[in-house]
């Protein structure tokens, strides 16, 4: 086994094998689940306990060989993910925080995905950090009652009468 030095001037020592478990967590049964883990061996070092994960060569060796397939096209749905933020921070502008919580909030039928969620919460933690730029919540403004003479038609207003 090599030894490998640590920043503070420890020696890292062998720990073992680990598994660390990446991705979003999954609710449904997931037949994919020990292809999110990425196999590794596990030091510490003995002065500061510092851990280091170091990734097998044949997972390494697979990555490399997913990613330079799939790059392309994951670039391509980040960079469209990133324009429909966009375009959800132009729509949510002129929403009241009110109905932003309500997206971000999320749930199965909120109707928007993760994206609009995302973005309706950067627009609500701008409004926290601004207060004055958030836009008036004109759905929720009260009219006011009108007076109840205007209802009849060809009444006089009181002072009128
Ligand atoms: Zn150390």
């Amino acid at each position: 086994m090599e030894e490998i030095k640590c920043s503070c001037g420890g020696m890292f020592q062998y720990l073992g094998p680990e598994f660390l478990r990446t991705g979003n967590i999954q609710f449904l049964v997931d037949k994919d689940v020990e292809e999110k883990c990425i196999p590794c061996q596990l030091y510490v070092c003995d002065q500061c306990r510092a851990l280091r994960l170091c990734a097998d060569t044949p997972w390494v060796v697979q990555r490399r060989a997913w990613w330079a397939q799939e790059r392309h096209h994951v670039e391509r749905n980040q960079q469209l993910d990133q324009n429909r933020f966009h375009a959800f921070l132009k729509t949510f502008a002129g929403f009241s925080s009110q109905k932003l919580e309500r997206i971000a909030g999320g749930g199965l039928f909120s109707g928007y995905d993760e994206v609009g969620q995302a973005a309706a919460r950067q627009l609500l933690e701008e409004r926290k950090a601004n207060p004055d730029a958030a836009p008036r919540e004109q759905e929720h403004v009260q009219p006011e009652p009108r007076p109840s003479w205007t209802r009849r038609k060809n009444s006089k207003p009181p002072w009128e009468r």
